[in-house]
């Protein structure tokens, strides 16, 4: 009986060993803000539904500087942030954006609703270039 209670005690301890994990999987989830939102292209005016994952205009390409941390809104930037080079990671195009307001540079995926002439023309015109910071 002894026994039995000992090993209950056990399974307790190490099951509350668990829960800090827990709590850190929570704080690095809010790294990332799912936010569903519509907002009008600074560079085509085009009016952009969101589907909470949109960053950046599917007819232009080009974003703004509003994150941080994808999708915090937290950057008090605000500026047009252009469209300046893709590349493939893993399989997956990414565009790399500038701000042109401050420099920021931030890779964003490419969104299945995207334009792909917008895309080709891109890697049209950085076709040759180097893209910084690889
Ligand atoms: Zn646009
Ligand atoms: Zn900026």
């Amino acid at each position: 009986m002894l026994r039995i209670r000992f090993a209950l005690a056990r399974l307790l301890v190490h099951s509350f060993q668990f829960v800090p994990q827990a709590f850190a999987g929570l704080v690095m989830e809010k790294r990332f803000q799912r936010r569903i939102e519509d907002f009008v292209c600074l560079h085509c005016g085009r009016a952009v539904s969101g589907n909470g994952f949109t960053n950046h205009c599917p007819a232009c390409l080009w974003s703004r500087h509003v994150d941080v941390n994808p999708g915090d809104r937290a950057a008090e930037c605000g500026g047009a942030m252009r469209p300046v080079g893709h590349e493939t990671v893993r399989g997956r195009t990414m565009i790399l954006h500038r701000c042109e307001t401050c420099g920021f540079e931030r890779r964003n995926q490419l969104a299945k609703d995207d334009d792909m002439a917008a895309l080709i023309r891109l890697a049209g015109e950085t076709a040759g270039q180097r893209v910084r910071g690889r």
